[in-house]
This record gives structure tokens, sequence and C-alpha cells, in this order.
């Protein structure tokens, strides 16, 4: 009699413990990681924008590790510099050109240059 009760105790201890290492699904993990880069960028912006270099890199660099660990993509929008790891904004630290139907932007920091085609309908 006494030895199943102890069993159940031990039982419902079990469950707790297992219950207390419920993992979410991939898909809701996706979702925050997208919502958390996002907001980090938006960070990161604000901090070029007051000069605060090193904490627009720290935003950067954290939104970046939280794709890499939930496989969730940067989203487009969100550009920084593959050389310097800043945050690219247009018109305060980086540079937009339109040539030749590519749009090249040069990183006004470390002066890193990435070109990129934009649409091939517009030439024909
Ligand atoms: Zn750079």
């Amino acid at each position: 009699m006494s030895d199943s009760t102890n069993l159940n105790i031990i039982f419902i201890m079990r469950t707790n413990h297992t219950m207390t290492r419920k993992r979410i699904s991939q898909k809701a993990a996706g979702d925050i990681a997208s919502a958390r880069i996002s907001k980090l960028f938006a960070l990161a912006r604000g901090a070029v924008m007051n000069g605060n270099d090193e904490r627009a890199r720290r935003y950067v660099h954290i939104a970046r590790r939280i794709g890499q660990k939930t496989n969730t993509p940067i989203p487009s929008g969100e550009g920084y510099c593959k050389g310097c790891g800043l945050p690219m904004v247009p018109g305060v630290n980086c540079r937009v050109r339109v040539t030749g139907g590519r749009i090249r932007r040069t990183c006004g920091s470390c002066g890193e240059v990435r070109r990129m085609p934009y649409t091939r309908e517009q030439r024909e």
C-alpha cells in the first residue's frame, strides 16, 4: 500500500521535471527570433544616429547570433556591413550610388563596397 503511493509521488515529480524543460516549436522560435532581430536592428540604427558605433555593432552582433542559433534569415531590409558589422543607414554612415544597373553601397566606416543588381525588367 505505502509502496504504491511512493511510486505515484516519484512519477509526479518526474513529469513535473520534464514539464519545466518544455520546448517550443521551431516555428514559434522563428517568430520570436525575427521579432527580436528587427527590434535589435532598430536599436542599432538608433545608436548609429547618436554616433554610438560600438553599441550599434554589438546590437548587430546579437541579432546575427540569434539568426544563426534559430536558423532565421536576417530580413533583406536590415542591411549591415559585412566588413565591420555596422548597420548601414543611408545618408548617415553609408553612401548609396546607382551605376550601370547596380546599386553600390559604400560603408562610411571601413570603406567596404557592396554591389547588387536591381531588377532586370527595367532594362527590357
Ligand atoms: Zn564597414
